[in-house]
């Protein structure tokens, strides 16, 4: 390796890093450009990006559409605050994203990031029960395995004993439980257990077919359907949180579509702007914005976030639903979803790999604790590949641009299996 610019030198003494213990972790790559699937690294190396900058550049880096977009409504309007006032790509997007999704999803809360859109759904349903009289109904069900961000209650109702479990008690009296998610063979477990805490409880929270960061876990419809009915016969309602699945990700435009199961929120984020700039939101039914109507500020729905709605970040999601429209991602999806599967399948015979597997653009190969590689591994094979270590596994993943090309996943592929076979 050539030495690094001046600029990473120089500012190294004073950025805090992500999830990183800066005593032992090696430097960040320097990246300069990118485009489709690549990363340009500033000793003109190129990498493969198997994750796609925390899964959010499905259509890959630099489009020129996503580009022609933002440059047009920087021209015109970057910011300007959602208090009071309104433009026009927050409205219009607003609109777009109620066309997309299910019924009843129709109230759209802009953020910028998706811990703060769950930490808004979660107020929603809290403030729901509240305004309709019913303040005792403040407790949230979470699963075991999920992962819903960095803020307090989004740390919450993640698993505990994974990646916060250095906040897990100072964040445990907020009102929350932890239930295994509902499996074929636990003979009706989840119900019963579900039927202790629902009278105090506002809602339940799951990540919909795919809990991602907490170890890229698959469940089937089934789950789904069950955890729908029993907030149906609890009154609960049912969040869920499409920040990762959305978008796409399962081969569906959401994961609700494909598992035909509708929530009463929904949080999206990531892929939203196609990985171009920060921007999330929590998605209500109308039933649950109308308990907000009434004649007092306190009734109102108590949130906004400085940059809410952020003029530039409302363009790149349109112009990344206008690639979703125009493309047949449909189609782009399960194509990739098999060539991921063949790609992985000759791992599973590896002895320190426990599983693999595959759903969507998301594939998956599970490790023995502690034997995954390390990125530098990777990094050394021309990919970017960043394992999660969760407490009994290492999962080494690819969430790769959804318009990931041939070439481009082989290098992935062999960057994996050369650093397996070490
Ligand atoms: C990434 C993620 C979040 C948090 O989003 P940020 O934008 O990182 O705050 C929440 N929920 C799920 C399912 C995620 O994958």
């Amino acid at each position: 390796m050539t030495r690094s610019p001046h600029w990473l030198d120089e500012g190294a003494a004073h950025v805090w890093r992500p999830y990183c213990q800066h005593r032992t972790a090696p430097p960040p790559l320097p990246v300069v450009g990118a485009g489709g699937s690549r990363l340009r690294l500033a000793d003109g190396r190129e990498l493969v990006d198997g994750i796609a900058s925390w899964w959010t550049a499905c259509h890959g880096y630099q489009h020129p559409h996503i580009r022609a977009r933002i440059d047009e409504q920087l021209k015109r309007l970057m910011h300007v605050a959602f208090g009071g006032l309104a433009h026009e790509p927050a409205y219009t997007l607003a609109r777009r994203l109620a066309d997309m999704l299910p019924a009843p999803l129709s109230r759209v809360f802009f953020v910028e990031s998706g811990s703060v859109a769950v930490e808004v759904a979660l107020k929603m349903c809290i403030q729901h029960w509240r305004n309709r009289g019913q303040p005792h109904k403040r407790g949230i069900v979470a699963f075991e395995g999920g992962y819903h961000g960095d803020t307090f209650m989004a740390m919450r109702v993640s698993d505990p004993h994974e990646m916060h479990a250095t906040f897990a008690p100072i964040v445990e009296p907020l009102p929350a439980v932890h239930l295994p998610l509902p499996a074929a063979d636990d003979g009706g477990a989840f119900e019963e257990a579900l039927s202790h805490v629902a009278a105090s409880s506002a809602a339940v929270i799951v990540e919909p077919l795919v809990q991602c960061a907490g170890g890229m876990r698959f469940h089937d419809v089934t789950t789904l359907e069950r955890i729908r009915a029993a907030c149906d016969e609890h009154d609960l309602l049912l969040v869920f949180d499409e920040i990762a699945t959305g978008f796409f990700r399962t081969g569906a435009a959401f994961a609700m579509v494909r598992a035909g199961v509708v929530p009463d929120v929904v949080t999206l984020g990531k892929a939203l702007t196609g990985g171009a700039l920060p921007l999330a939101c929590a998605v209500a039914s109308e039933e649950i914005f109308s308990s907000f109507l009434g004649d007092t500020a306190e009734r109102a729905l108590q949130h906004g976030p400085t940059y809410m709605g952020n003029a530039l970040a409302c363009a790149a999601a349109h112009a990344s639903l206008d690639l979703f429209a125009a493309d047949d991602y449909g189609a782009r999806v399960p194509a990739l979803e098999e060539k991921l599967a063949r790609g992985v399948a000759p791992l599973r015979s590896h002895p320190d790999v426990t599983d693999v597997r595959v759903f969507g653009g998301i594939g998956v190969v599970e490790m023995k604790p502690g034997t995954a590689p390390k990125s530098e591994a990777f990094v050394d094979r021309g990919a970017f590949i960043r394992p999660l270590r969760a407490r009994t596994s290492d999962v080494v993943y690819l969430m790769p641009p959804l318009v990931i090309g041939d070439n481009d996943l082989a290098v992935l592929f062999t960057a994996i299996r050369a650093s397996l076979e070490r």
